[in-house]
């Protein structure tokens, strides 16, 4: 028989095997890792798009900028 434990995350039961013991405000609570790699590459995806957003936008301004010199001139 395999061992389950509760992910709070998922809000379901996992195999021991796949889940984390984690420190939350809460106490310790169990967390898959699937979840927790989720998480991580969630926020690494999210911080890399909004880094292309920021670049793209910087070149957007700036190829405005150089049109409006452009018409001035
Ligand atoms: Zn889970």
């Amino acid at each position: 028989m395999v061992t389950t434990l509760y992910c709070y995350h998922c809000r379901t039961y996992h195999p021991k095997e796949e889940m984390r013991q984690i420190e939350t405000k809460s106490g310790k609570r169990w967390r898959c890792i699937k979840s927790i790699e989720a998480t991580k590459q969630g926020r690494a995806a999210r911080e890399t798009f909004g880094k292309q957003t920021t670049d793209i936008n910087k070149a957007e301004a700036q190829s405005k900028a150089r049109l409006v010199l452009n018409v001035e001139r």
